[in-house]
């Protein structure tokens, strides 16, 4: 019984930013996927997520344009 629901949820998730900057149009479900400071963050691919785990703060650092750091 929530049909509306979801399919506006489909439509909020059919595009994302990748935390390297890369934007997506596609469900991010698909991508791998990890939690930086709390917030939940995409990765392109999993060798993008494999940097990212050896190194946070480095990765985070270096993609620096598109991550936004709330303070
Ligand atoms: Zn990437």
């Amino acid at each position: 019984m929530s049909d509306l629901k979801t399919a506006a949820e489909q439509k909020k998730r059919d595009s994302f930013v990748a935390i390297c900057g890369r934007v997506f149009r596609a469900d991010p479900d698909y991508f791998p996927q990890a939690e930086y400071r709390g917030r939940r963050i995409y990765l392109c691919t999993d060798s993008c997520l494999g940097a990212f785990l050896s190194d946070p703060e480095r990765f985070v650092a270096a993609h620096k344009k598109s991550y936004r750091k709330e303070e």
